[in-house]
């Protein structure tokens, strides 16, 4: 009831209701509605290059295509643009569609191939070539960049460009029967070589290549261009909004013309700009260059900006979808601070994470006037947030582990932790007071302290009313579960780590972005904690058990996210200085 009443008086939840914000497409969408311009049909398609694993900046266009076909009660098929034969395209598909579904889409049975289409595309390109659009050219390709002009030059036409269609006819059919070596000759699109439109002046449609496809084998030795792929491959799966990002504008007027040349349906081609992140680099031979180099220990290393390193460090995929659609669609590059992100990580952790103890750089504490061998199970509550999530029990015993940096010996002013005569709150226990600091005879360190505590202090229970400004976590000795804790922090020490063309982005890599701490005392339960999930140790962040090198019984975690934004204060530090 309680709950309900709750419900009731909050705005409502933004991460439920499916429409996303009204933005340019939605409103070109809206008028083909109106105008019944498709037939009341709203069909796209997610288009990834096999090429690499799929990363945050996809996320954005998997978000906006699958989204909008959702919202608008259509479809969205996924389409591989598979024109380049390369060899390890295998292990590139089952990530993406992994990822995919793991953000939460569904493409159902609409898995395509662009190399699908390459019969057709073929007899396509018969068609332009029997229409006197098209012609197979014998320059050599540095030949034919320099007579393709510049963009305040004419281009100039090729010697071959008039050949009869037959000869044209003949001379492509030559080139699919492999009759030619690579590189001997290409089918071009005859359009303008004077066109203001670099694109538009005579584009190659085919080059031969001697290689073998992931799925056509050896079928094929020529292969169409991504730009002759990419639009039929569209129509021919009937796309009505066909979205991509902004670099592909002045594509357009091409993707239009082969259409119009071949009557065939016309899908919409609609850009929006690219998201950029922050600290972060969307390029996949620049990401292929850290994973090759060692730099990280894979595509799906935690620091990494992929979908499958975000799974793996804990981000759930809600968040991400919900980042997405908070950051919007824009028709202006623009950069994204990754702090929104992450701040739409821990707004997600913050109400469905267990909240729980543990302590990454312990100290040991002994309360000397604690009975021996006594344990209280104390009740802790899972999430504050949500009553639903219930309670547990924590041990509680003589001798604790407190982090390390909840003690200092010498406090500044306003360290409301604990300190030689000072005293704090054990959460979900005791007010404890220092009484004495142990320190290893050689090295002057700190290694143990010995508190007293105040038995009428306890947490909701005891009968004084004793307040003090500090509470801090804590995990008990013999019940502490010792785990390998990976602290993750972003992987480029600079906002724009490509920014500087002189410079090596890896040079801008964080040292520091790995730290592992392999003596951590967690809170027992979490011993039985499963691959994939995510929990607040108090106090310190969000945290998840790693989905790979944990086992069963023995997980190791990776920190999501620190609880606030530490590198907001650092930018604000640097700021006054
Ligand atoms: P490359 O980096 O190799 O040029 P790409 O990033 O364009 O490739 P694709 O596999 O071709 O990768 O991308 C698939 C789809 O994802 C395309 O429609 C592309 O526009 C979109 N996409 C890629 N990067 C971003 C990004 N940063 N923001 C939004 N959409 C993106
Ligand atoms: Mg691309």
């Amino acid at each position: 009831m309680e709950k309900e009443e709750k419900k009731n008086n909050q705005p409502p939840n933004e991460e439920t209701t499916s429409k996303m914000p009204q933005n340019f497409i939605k409103e070109i969408i809206d008028e083909h509605l109106r105008t019944n311009k498709y037939g009341g049909i709203v069909h796209t398609r997610f288009p990834p290059e096999p090429n690499g694993y799929l990363h945050i900046g996809h996320a954005k266009s998997i978000c906006l295509n699958f989204g909008l076909a959702e919202e608008y009660n259509g479809l969205c098929n996924l389409r591989f643009d598979d024109t380049n034969p390369t060899k390890e395209e295998e292990e590139y598909v089952s990530s993406i569609k992994e990822d995919i579904k793991w953000l939460g889409f569904d493409w159902e049975d609409r898995e395509y191939y662009a190399s699908d289409y390459f019969d057709t595309l073929y007899e396509y390109a018969v068609k332009l070539i029997s229409k006197g659009v098209a012609y197979v050219d014998s320059l050599t390709s540095d030949e034919i960049r320099k007579y393709r002009g510049t963009p305040t030059q004419a281009g100039k036409e090729s010697p071959y460009r008039n050949r009869p269609v037959e000869e044209n006819l003949e001379l492509f059919e030559k080139m699919k029967n492999g009759e030619f070596k690579d590189g001997e000759c290409v089918l071009r699109a005859k359009i303008d070589m004077a066109s203001p439109n670099m694109n538009m002046r005579d584009p190659v449609m085919y080059r031969i290549r001697h290689e073998f496809h992931h799925r056509t084998g050896d079928k094929w030795c020529i292969y169409p261009m991504y730009d002759w792929a990419h639009g039929q491959s569209d129509s021919i799966e009937g796309i009505t909004h066909s979205i991509c990002t902004l670099e592909f504008e002045n594509h357009r007027p091409l993707y239009d013309w082969f259409i119009e040349q071949l009557e065939i349906h016309h899908p919409r081609q609609i850009e929006f700009a690219r998201l950029n992140l922050s600290f972060t680099i969307m390029s996949k031979r620049k990401l292929l260059e850290l994973v090759e180099g060692k730099y990280v220990t894979g595509w799906n290393d935690p620091r990494m900006p992929t979908l499958s390193a975000m799974r793996r460090r804990g981000y759930p995929p809600e968040a991400i979808r919900h980042f997405a659609e908070r950051v919007g669609v824009a028709k202006r590059n623009q950069v994204i601070d990754v702090a929104l992100l992450e701040h739409s990580v821990r707004e997600n952790l913050n109400k469905n994470a267990q909240r729980v103890m543990g302590v990454l750089r312990p100290l040991k504490v002994i309360i000397t006037n604690y009975p021996d061998n006594t344990v209280e199970e104390l009740e802790a509550v899972n999430n504050p947030e949500d009553p639903s999530m219930g309670k547990r029990k924590v041990p509680f015993s003589k001798e604790l582990y407190i982090e390390q940096n909840d003690f200092k010996e010498d406090p500044p002013k306003k360290f409301f932790r604990l300190a030689p005569g000072k005293e704090v709150r054990l959460r979900y226990a005791y007010i404890i007071k220092c009484e004495e600091v142990i320190k290893d005879p050689v090295s002057g360190k700190v290694i143990e302290l010995h508190c007293s505590y105040d038995i009428d202090t306890k947490s909701g229970l005891g009968k004084s009313d004793k307040k003090v400004k500090g509470t801090i976590h804590w995990v008990s000795v013999q019940h502490a579960f010792n785990a390998e804790v990976r602290l993750y922090d972003r992987l480029f020490t600079v906002e724009d780590p490509v920014g500087d063309k002189e410079k090596d982005f890896k040079e801008f890599l964080n040292p520091d972005s790995l730290e592992t701490l392999k003596e951590c005392k967690l809170e027992p339960g979490l011993k039985s904690a499963k691959r994939g999930e995510r929990f607040q140790f108090e106090r310190l962040g969000y945290f998840c058990a790693d989905l790979i090198d944990s086992e069963d019984g023995k997980p190791v975690f990776n920190r999501i996210v620190p609880l606030r934004d530490t590198w907001a204060k650092i930018a604000k530090a640097q700021k006054k200085n």
